[in-house]
């Protein structure tokens, strides 16, 4: 696609990969982009939001604006822990058609991704909190990743917590604890998605309010900052930090941010930080 990439090895690779992107490619203005590699440049400790918009280029779909899922009440009543309980089997045929399919489960990390792990290769402290279930950012090689809505690639034994991974999760429809206790008596739970279901709490808001709070600048990539309480958190920079918004649609941060960019998210990104590691120093 002649976009020439100095970032890794492997991202042309992932560039290829986007052409089956699920959306097209908005680019950012060259200002824009200079200016998100000004503010990361200064930046000591980067905190990153990510949502939906941080993998439509890996070619994931936003399931809030996809296929009317969100709209769909008897789908989303499905997807909660009390209907687990109550109907483990049927959750799981349900679950694995809205939120497994093969294309999602093939998902590669995007240029944006990997931009994000290359900050923290050359130094820069980067915490990510993600929205997303889709393991890209710890895929891409990042390693403060904090999961909010947990990760679609693990589940576990309610009974006897053991963990289980994607091999195990996919080889049946409906996937059981296979551990075996010192009697010899199979467990065979029906096991939980290590994800945060419809009526369950999103995870490690401590973390997220406090990272924020002591954040020089917060990214927020790929969000639209309409459900609580993420919604909530860019609230909490401290005065004079700097925030950032990269996302196609507006958000209710706009007029309080530093610096917002209607573009692609991983494109964006991606320009940034290349521009960010021709810098002497880097
Ligand atoms: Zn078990």
């Amino acid at each position: 696609m002649g976009h020439n990439s100095e970032l890794s090895p492997s991202s042309q690779a992932h560039l290829q990969h986007n052409n089956h992107s699920y959306l097209p490619i908005v680019e950012p203005d060259d200002a824009q982009v200079h200016e998100l590699k000004n503010l990361l440049h200064h930046s000591h400790r980067t905190v990153v939001l990510s949502g939906a918009g941080m993998s439509t280029e890996s070619g994931i779909p936003d399931f809030r604006s996809e296929n009317g899922f969100w709209d769909n009440e008897d789908l989303l009543a499905m997807m909660s822990d009390a209907y687990l309980d109550a109907h483990p089997e049927d959750f799981w045929v349900h679950f694995k058609k809205a939120f497994m399919n093969p294309k999602f489960m093939a998902a590669l990390p995007n240029e944006g991704h990997l931009a994000l792990a290359e900050l923290a290769a050359v130094g820069k402290q980067v915490k990510i909190f993600t929205q997303n279930i889709d393991g890209l950012h710890q895929m891409a090689g990042s390693m403060n990743v904090y999961e909010l809505h947990g990760n679609i690639r693990h589940a576990y034994c309610p009974k006897c917590h053991n963990r289980y991974g994607i091999t195990h999760i996919t080889a049946d429809e409906v996937p059981y604890c296979t551990y075996y206790d010192m009697k010899g008596n199979e467990c065979a739970s029906v096991l939980h998605p290590d994800v945060v279901l419809f009526d369950q709490m999103v995870r490690h808001m401590d973390e997220a309010f406090d990272a924020v709070v002591r954040a020089d600048l917060l990214l927020i990539l790929g969000t639209s900052l309409s459900v609580d309480p993420v919604a909530s958190l860019p609230q909490f920079v401290s005065h004079g930090h700097k925030l950032a918004i990269i996302n196609l649609e507006d958000t209710y941060m706009d007029e309080r941010a530093d610096l917002v960019i209607h573009a692609s998210v991983g494109r964006t990104v991606h320009r940034a930080v290349e521009e960010l590691l021709s810098l002497p120093g880097y």
